[in-house]
């Protein structure tokens, strides 16, 4: 069965090894018996719960030691669902009462929890769903005296197929054998993924059902980067995928020594590598890939996929979390930025015809100043978690910007009556991605602490030509002398006043576009986790002064294609500058 698989990169890299299935636990429905020692049939129960228990505290113990205390944090809240008096409560109470097995009173009660949770809209709640489905199915099997695939046995090489895996199993797995794991179900924010990634393993989640054909022992190659799996590959894509995985391992062996480094160029010159992020679990990604800061919270992401607003309490909640986790390095958290491509069904906005050209971001957060203050609210209160700056996204002239400051320190003055505590200095910025606002960048400098430019929104404006559209994708130029030129300009502008200038469109991570950034004086560089070691890599390599004359020569080229073959001239074969 040749087969090539799609699904979902949960953790990047390549695997090559032979399947092992873990077949879906078969499903038990307990029936309902009357017991005539409802007593002992309670103290069974118990017993198995303590079984359950010594299990868990062993899975977090070797957790910790492999992965370390955060990482088997999850486990201590399974340990939680064994002391939880309305779980384990309700199930005595039923044996008890009822005086009914304890395999059909587990299954009644977890059961309802998990119909329960997992209908709910937070995300946390239904993860808890998965969480008592695990824990309940240990005490079931206790109860039952049945064993699960011990995956810590495991000591041939081999990549793991599953229905799903839970964290308990993900943390189990020996990695002297297993190479990598693809799932049927599953979803890159899904706990085996996101512990996948901390255990470094290359794992492709919701595969889908084709899966299940899989036969024991038949070869796979995941190549998780790009989400595919390759089922009883033939000789010639064995030996692609073979030399692509010493590719990038060596690649990744080499990338890793930058980690814990601080980003420089070749003459000295310090830069800020930072990350974008847009949900909480993306927060550790950027701490690996070693990240000196958050450079863009898209906060919206906070706001999408649910049916309400998130409260200010929530909210707070999120923004303390990153401040926490970054312990006191920059987080630049950007205030809500819906519209354009990004809605929000439940806001019930008018349909507008040009969507990007519209009521987007800020000028939505002026016009419905109460969606806008509970934000600035909850942002504020989180203040003193850590180094937190805000940012007001799609400004084209000043007024916005004053008005957005002065509804900012209105919330401030309101919140210190309180008696709440607010951080004394918090860095406030803007987005440059209206060309009129980067042309009149200098009169913007002296308002501002920092600029952060926003080059996916600045380009489209720039050419006009909209970011959704393929057919005009081609306009996309980061690197078109038009754009370059504009970026100069506002990073001047915000040196001349003693500002820092950042990018967190794509453009910051673009390996081309990088020693041309370099070369204009740019500070902060925000981009994804992963493109954060190669560009710090690249940017050791190179001359800042070198490239500040060559940027300039660049932009005096006519088309983007020269500046990207003039770049690549200077930056191949050793002849670095
Ligand atoms: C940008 O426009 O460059 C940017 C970073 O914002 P977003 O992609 O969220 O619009
Ligand atoms: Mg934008």
């Amino acid at each position: 069965m040749k087969q090539s698989i799609k699904g979902t990169g949960a953790s990047p890299g390549l695997a090559i090894a032979k399947a092992y299935l873990i077949k879906p636990e078969e499903a038990y429905t307990p029936v309902q018996s009357k017991v005539d020692q409802p007593e002992s049939e309670a103290a069974r129960f118990q017993d198995a719960v303590r079984q359950a228990q010594a299990d868990l505290q062993q899975i977090r113990a070797s957790t910790e030691h492999k992965l370390g205390a955060d990482k088997a944090e999850i486990f201590e809240g399974h340990l939680m669902i064994l002391e939880d008096p309305d779980l384990i409560d309700a199930i005595l109470e039923q044996i008890r009462d009822n005086a009914v097995n304890a395999e059909y009173a587990l299954y009644e009660t977890s059961q309802s929890f998990i119909e329960m949770l997992s209908q709910m809209d937070d995300e946390l709640l239904r993860e808890r769903a998965v969480d008592i489905k695990d824990v309940t199915g240990r005490i079931m099997r206790h109860l039952r005296g049945t064993q699960q695939a011990d995956l810590s046995l495991l000591t041939e090489e081999c990549i793991i197929v599953a229905e799903d895996l839970t964290p308990s199993d993900t943390a189990q797995l020996n990695l002297g054998a297993v190479r990598g794991f693809v799932t049927v179900i599953g979803s890159r924010t899904s706990h085996s993924a996101i512990m996948a990634r901390s255990l470094d393993i290359p794992a492709i989640v919701g595969a889908g059902p084709e899966l299940r054909h899989i036969r024991p022992g038949t070869l796979l190659v995941i190549d998780a980067s790009e989400g595919i799996l390759l089922v009883d590959p033939t000789s010639e894509e064995l030996a692609e995928y073979r030399e692509k995985k010493t590719r990038y391992d060596r690649r990744k062996a080499e990338l890793a020594r930058w980690v814990n480094r601080q980003t420089a160029s070749r003459d000295d010159r310090r830069v800020e590598l930072v990350a974008n992020i847009g949900k909480l679990e993306d927060v550790q990604k950027a701490l690996d890939n070693g990240a000196e800061g958050i450079g863009l919270f898209r906060t919206e992401f906070l706001y999408m996929g649910r049916k309400e607003l998130p409260s200010e309490e929530e909210q707070f909640g999120s923004y303390k979390f990153v401040l926490e986790k970054m312990a006191g390095k920059p987080v630049v958290i950007r205030t809500l930025d819906i519209g354009g491509d990004k809605e929000l069904p439940y806001l019930d906005l008018p349909k507008e015809s040009n969507p990007f050209l519209g009521q987007r971001a800020l000028r939505l957060c002026l016009e419905r100043p109460e969606l806008f203050r509970t934000q600035l609210r909850a942002l504020l209160r989180a203040s003193r978690f850590g180094n937190m700056k805000i940012m007001f996204p799609m400004i084209a002239v000043l007024e916005e910007l004053l008005e957005a400051k002065r509804i900012l320190e209105e919330e401030k003055r309101k919140l210190v009556a309180e008696g709440q505590t607010v951080a004394e200095r918090i860095e406030v910025g803007m987005m440059i991605e209206v060309p009129a606002a980067a042309v009149s960048a200098d009169l913007f400098a002296k308002e501002v602490d920092f600029f952060s430019i926003g080059t996916n929104d600045l380009i489209q404006y720039m050419m006009a030509a909209d970011r959704m559209n393929e057919t005009v994708s081609y306009l996309y130029q980061p690197c078109h002398p038009s754009i370059l030129r504009m970026i100069r300009m506002v990073i001047v502008a915000g040196r001349q006043q003693g500002k820092w200038v950042g990018m967190c469109g794509e453009m910051a991570g673009d390996e081309t576009a990088i020693p041309l950034l370099l070369g204009l004086g740019l500070h902060e560089f925000s981009m994804s986790a992963g493109s954060i070691l190669p560009a710090r890599e690249l940017i050791s390599r190179l001359s800042q002064e070198q490239w500040s004359a060559f940027a300039e020569q660049a932009m005096t080229l006519t088309s983007q294609e020269d500046i990207l073959t003039f770049v690549r001239t200077h930056t191949q074969g050793g002849h670095q500058a």
